[in-house]
């Protein structure tokens, strides 16, 4: 099935001068949204094995991030923008084009020694998956890899990441 047919490209979203792939044309499909999800299934039991927990961030890697973890029998954890999270946080700081951001996961989300998954629709330059990494390996839990719907090559985002196994399953 051609997945890249069912991304829809909007030109200057949400800056000018930016092409943003919007993936919603693809969730709204049935056929498209079960493939997606079906495949990622299957690409990430092969390549990393068994997982304990899929850490999605907010707000597309939640929407991949969680059927992703009940078919590989894993539990889910949203990582949130500040404030989102009612219970006690870790947090990490990334740098912006301009300025920084944050990210937060529950402290007690992740046990001592789970092997954890990083889930997102997208990467570009990678800042907000290698944050993720930070937060999840500060945890002492052992995150064994990446998953991505998309990958923009050329934005050096993986070259970001810690060297472990990536799944994507569409690049531009
Ligand atoms: P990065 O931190 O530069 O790798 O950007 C990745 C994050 O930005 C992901 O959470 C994506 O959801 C979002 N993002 C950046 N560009 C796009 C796009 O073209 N389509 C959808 N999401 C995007």
């Amino acid at each position: 099935m051609d997945l890249k047919s069912l991304i829809r490209d909007i030109p200057d979203f949400p800056k000018p001068g930016i092409l943003f792939r919007d993936i919603t044309t693809l969730l709204r499909n049935p056929d498209g949204l079960r493939h997606t999800i079906d495949t990622l299934t299957q690409q990430c039991k092969d390549t990393f094995g068994k997982i304990d927990y899929v850490v999605g961030m907010e707000s597309r890697g939640f929407i991949f991030g969680t059927p992703l973890a009940y078919q590989l029998g894993a539990g889910f954890i949203p990582v949130r923008k500040p404030g989102k999270l009612p219970a006690a946080v870790c947090c990490v700081e990334y740098e912006l084009e301009y300025g920084v951001d944050r990210l937060e996961m529950h402290q007690d989300a992740l046990g001592l020694g789970s092997r954890v998954l990083i889930v997102d629709d997208l990467i570009a330059t990678g800042g907000t998956a290698a944050a993720t990494a930070q937060l999840v390996q500060q945890t002492g839990s052992e995150l064994v890899g990446f998953a991505f719907i998309i990958e923009l090559k050329g934005l050096g985002g993986k070259e970001k990441l810690p060297e472990l196994p990536i799944v994507t399953l569409i690049e531009y």
